[in-house]
C-alpha cells in the first residue's frame, strides 16, 4: 500500500459532502475520552454504548450494520439516509478520515494511503465540491482537541509503560536472570485484542476504558485525572510486592495495559512490543 505524507498547505478533494458513504467497511478505534464523548452524545451511559456498539471492551465501534457503500457493512452509529447519528461526537478517525495522522519522532504528519484519494473513487458528491487544504480540512472538522486527546493517551500509555519498565529493570528482576517477562510483552503485542482484555483482566480493563471523570469538556483535564488514578491503582497493587513471580505478573500486566490503550488510539501493539523489548535490553547491556 503506497502511504503519501501530506503538507498542511496541501489542496485535495477534501470537502466532505457529510453523506455518510464512507462509514462503511472501516475500522474506527475509541480512546477513553472519545468513549465517553460519544456516550454522551447518543444520551446512554458509557457501559450501554460499550455493550450496544462496540468490540474489544469498548475500544472499537462495531461495524456491523446495513450493507451500503461497496457492499460493505455500516458503523453502528450510521443511519442509512442520514448519515452520522452521533456527528458532534465522532472521534478523530472519522473527523480525519480519508487522512490519517501519525506520529514520528515527536513530528505530526498526515498521510493517505493507496494510489487514487479515496473520497474521489467513492462519495460521487466531492466531485463537485471545491478542494481544501489538509490544514483547513482539520480545521473545518474540529478535530483540534481530538487530536490533543490523542497526544495525552500517547502520553499516558508511555507513562504505563514506564512502570513495567521499572518493575523489570529497577526491582532486581532482570539482574536476576528471568527471561520470562520480556517474552511475555513480545506476546501481549502478538494476541488478539479480546486475549488482552483476558489478560488484563475486568478490573483493570474497567479502569483504562471507564475511569470516573465526569467533565469532558478539556481533553487534557480529562486525561491527567485518568492518568493519577491508574497511577494510583499501580502504586496500590504494586507498592508491596515480595517476590519475583509477583513482580514480573505486575510487569507483565500493566505493559498489557499499555498496549491495550495504545490500540484504542491506533497504535500497534506488536511493534511497540518490539520496540519496548528492544528498549529494556540496551538497558541490560
Ligand atoms: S461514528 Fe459516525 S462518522 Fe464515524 S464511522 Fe460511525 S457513522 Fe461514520
Amino acid at each position: 500500500m503506497i502511504t503519501t505524507k501530506l503538507n498542511l498547505e496541501d489542496k485535495l478533494p477534501l470537502t466532505c459532502s457529510r453523506t455518510g458513504t464512507c462509514c462503511h467497511g472501516k475500522t474506527v478505534w475509541l480512546n477513553p475520552w472519545e468513549l465517553a464523548l460519544i456516550s454522551r452524545e447518543k444520551k446512554i451511559s458509557r457501559t450501554d454504548f460499550i455493550e450496544q456498539f462496540c468490540d474489544f471492551g469498548g475500544i472499537k465501534l462495531k461495524f456491523e450494520g446495513e450493507k451500503g457503500w461497496k457492499d460493505l457493512k455500516s458503523c453502528s452509529q450510521y443511519i442509512p439516509n442520514f448519515g452520522c447519528s452521533v456527528h458532534l461526537g465522532r472521534p478523530l478517525a472519522c473527523r480525519l478520515y480519508p487522512l490519517g495522522r501519525q506520529i514520528q519522532s515527536e513530528k505530526v504528519h498526515y498521510i493517505h494511503e493507496g494510489k487514487e484519494f479515496p473520497c474521489l473513487e467513492g462519495c460521487p458528491e466531492v466531485v463537485n465540491l471545491p478542494f481544501m487544504t489538509v490544514g483547513e480540512y482539520i480545521q473545518d472538522q474540529s478535530a483540534g482537541e481530538f487530536e490533543k486527546s490523542q497526544d495525552n493517551h500517547l502520553e499516558l500509555m508511555q507513562q504505563l509503560a514506564n512502570i513495567a519498565f521499572e518493575l523489570f529493570l529497577d526491582t532486581g528482576l532482570a539482574q536476576s536472570g528471568d527471561t520470562e517477562t520480556l517474552n511475555e510483552w513480545i506476546k501481549l503485542g502478538e494476541i488478539t485484542p479480546d486475549e488482552l482484555n483476558v489478560r488484563i483482566g475486568k478490573d483493570w480493563l474497567n479502569a483504562l476504558v471507564l475511569p470516573e471523570i465526569e467533565s469532558l469538556e478539556n481533553p487534557t483535564q480529562f486525561t491527567n485525572q485518568h492518568t493519577q488514578l491508574l497511577l494510583a491503582k499501580a502504586q496500590e497493587q504494586f507498592g508491596t510486592l515480595i517476590t519475583f513471580e509477583e513482580v514480573k505478573n505486575a510487569s507483565v500486566l500493566i505493559m498489557g495495559v499499555a498496549l491495550q490503550l495504545s490500540r484504542s488510539f491506533g497504535a500497534d501493539p506488536k511493534s511497540l512490543s518490539i520496540h519496548w523489548v528492544e528498549a529494556a535490553k540496551s538497558h541490560l547491556q
